[in-house]
């Protein structure tokens, strides 16, 4: 058996996964990891395989310690690099800019590109880069392809790409609208036209991807031609810890009047924010427990989130003219059957009709949650990113 090798490596941590590419989206991987704690006193490397949990706890000091403690962590357990055939290894890269488009295997130069947008991802490009001048050093003889998860984005037309602010200031600084989870709604939008028997380009539909982080993208034949995260991933949906839109006015109050630091003003918008900001919360099983016992704050958050995420179906319903299906993905959307409820009430006139039973299933593959007279088509369809990435990796290999 072959597999690819999925990192996700971020500025504290590595995510690894060790998967078959033909896989569907609910199979477990073969192995799976985390390494947390990079730089601080005591570091983590946990590893999933064959069905038993493994622990390494020590200092790990930088990204090469940690990969290399993951690879020796999957040795002494049997899955390690010489015991297991790695034909392709996938790097999840945050910004891929305007440079790039699609997944490309990993050169010296493609390196030297992804660290030129290091300006505008400075929390996750690094780290990134990290992860991939690491794991090429481990494994040199193996293709290595980076996927971005802005690329799905370049589709966008320039109506929806381009922020109105001074073009020359946007133009000098890469301002404009990137978009991200372009893995997950790309993956999501080719599976949608499969559901519906319908050729891809025939088919326009709405993505919501709703997890901790949540997007949404209106997909007009397989192209995306707007989405709701922009130059960064704070916009948009109402998240976890996240705002979503806000005014941007709010940032000079603060600073101005509150006297809060601009990085202040950013831990707060990207991570004191969103559900948690409002209820306390951030997990949506949390929030839920709250609401049934009567907490007014969890109950605001929830019709807050709600507003903004109709909000956004219904600019899209228009931008789009005719839609065919509006899928829901990712850990809210794939398991949150009230927040789907509730993005969907009363939209029948739209053509939009919830059948309460199909929606109250349990989570499990893809699967329509509307009416057999609903004319436009609502979908679960669980998402996995790192399948995903799998894929592309496998596919750009030599
Ligand atoms: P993700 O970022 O896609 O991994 O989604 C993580 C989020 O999904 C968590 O923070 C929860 O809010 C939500 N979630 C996961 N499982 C459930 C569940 N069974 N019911 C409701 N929400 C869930």
């Amino acid at each position: 058996m072959t597999y690819a090798l999925v990192l996700n490596s971020g500025s504290s941590s590595i995510k690894f996964q060790l998967l078959d590419p033909n896989n569907s989206a609910t199979d477990e991987p073969f192995a799976s990891g985390l390494v947390e704690q990079i730089g601080e006193p005591l570091g983590r490397v946990i590893l999933k395989y064959g069905g038993e949990k493994h622990l390494l706890e020590e200092p790990i000091p930088n990204h090469s310690v940690g990969l290399n403690r993951a690879f020796e962590l999957m040795s002494e357990h049997g899955c390690g690099p010489a015991q297991v055939e790695i034909t392709a290894v996938g790097h999840r890269v945050v910004h891929g800019g305007i440079l790039f488009s699609a997944p490309e295997i990993i050169t010296d130069e493609i390196v030297d590109m992804i660290k030129d947008l290091i300006p505008l991802a400075p929390l996750h490009n690094p780290a990134n880069v990290d992860g991939i001048e690491v794991a090429r050093k481990i494994l040199p003889d193996v293709p290595h392809v980076a996927v971005f998860d802005t690329g799905f984005f370049h589709t966008l037309p320039p109506a929806a790409a381009i922020y109105a602010i001074n073009k020359e200031v946007a133009g000098e600084n890469g301002v404009r609208r990137y978009g991200f989870h372009g893995t997950s709604h790309e993956y999501i939008s080719q599976r949608v036209p499969e559901l519906l028997g319908k050729p891809t380009d025939e088919v326009n539909q709405i993505t919501l991807h709703l997890g901790n982080g949540a997007s949404c993208a209106a997909v007009r034949g397989g192209q995306a031609i707007d989405t709701s995260m922009g130059m960064t991933p704070l916009s948009g949906l109402v998240m976890g810890t996240r705002t979503g839109d806000i005014d941007p006015g709010i940032v000079f109050h603060l600073y101005r009047t509150a006297n809060m630091s601009i990085d202040e003003i950013d831990t707060l918008m990207n991570k004191q924010s969103g559900i948690k900001g409002i209820s306390g919360v951030n997990d949506f099983r949390a929030l839920a427990e709250m609401i049934e016992d009567g907490d007014p704050d969890a109950w605001l958050a929830y019709q807050i989130y709600i507003h903004q995420l109709r909000r956004y179906i219904g600019s899209y319903m228009i931008s789009l003219g005719r839609v065919d299906a509006i899928t829901f993905t990712a850990g809210v959307g794939e398991n949150a059957a009230n927040v789907r409820a509730d993005a969907m009430a009363e939209l029948e006139m739209y053509g939009i009709k919830i059948d309460p039973e199909r929606n109250a299933l349990p989570n499990s593959g893809p699967r329509e949650i509307s009416t057999d007279d609903s004319t436009i088509k609502v979908f679960v369809v669980p998402t996995n990113e790192e399948l995903a990435i799998a894929r592309y990796a496998t596919e750009l290999a030599p």
